[in-house]
């Protein structure tokens, strides 16, 4: 017999949210495949609180905390209290390394450096003058104007 071990329709729903967000020019991937520019704290927000809605039980239970979840708690702060073996996940310093403000491949410099300032690397990453659109490391889509340019 043949088990295909698949991820809940939780957490598709919930990486699929992040497909969106990357379409919308919200986020970008780094070409070498170590991790994401721009992806924040309220992006992951909007994807917990899609996973929620098709499968509530998908966020109850180990690593997450275990009190009874409704909708409206999935905010910043409770996304900040998710931990994994390695620790929190997505609070300042966490192993996700999401910025702690709103960030688009449009972001200024100065939003940047704000996002990341719990970035060890953030001087190296982001040097003065920064634009994620003139990073030819970055893989993003900017075809689809959901998050106006500034
Ligand atoms: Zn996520």
């Amino acid at each position: 017999m043949i088990v295909l071990q698949v991820a809940g329709i939780g957490t598709f729903v919930h990486e699929s949210t992040h497909g969106v967000q990357f379409d919308a020019g919200g986020m970008a991937f780094r070409k070498d495949r170590k991790g994401v520019f721009g992806e924040d704290i309220f992006d992951e927000v909007e994807a917990y609180r899609s996973q929620y809605s098709f499968e509530p039980d998908s966020l109850i239970g180990p690593p997450f905390p275990p009190e009874q979840l409704i909708f409206k708690r999935i905010d910043t702060a409770w996304v900040r209290r998710l931990e994994s073996r390695n620790g929190r996940i997505y609070s300042c310093g966490g192993s996700a390394n999401v910025a702690q403000v709103r960030l688009t491949i449009y972001s200024g410099w100065e939003e940047i450096r704000e996002g990341y300032h719990c970035d060890s690397e953030l001087d190296r990453k982001y040097p003065p003058g920064y634009k994620p659109t003139n990073d030819s490391t970055l893989y993003y889509n900017a075809q689809n104007r959901r998050v106006a340019p500034r």
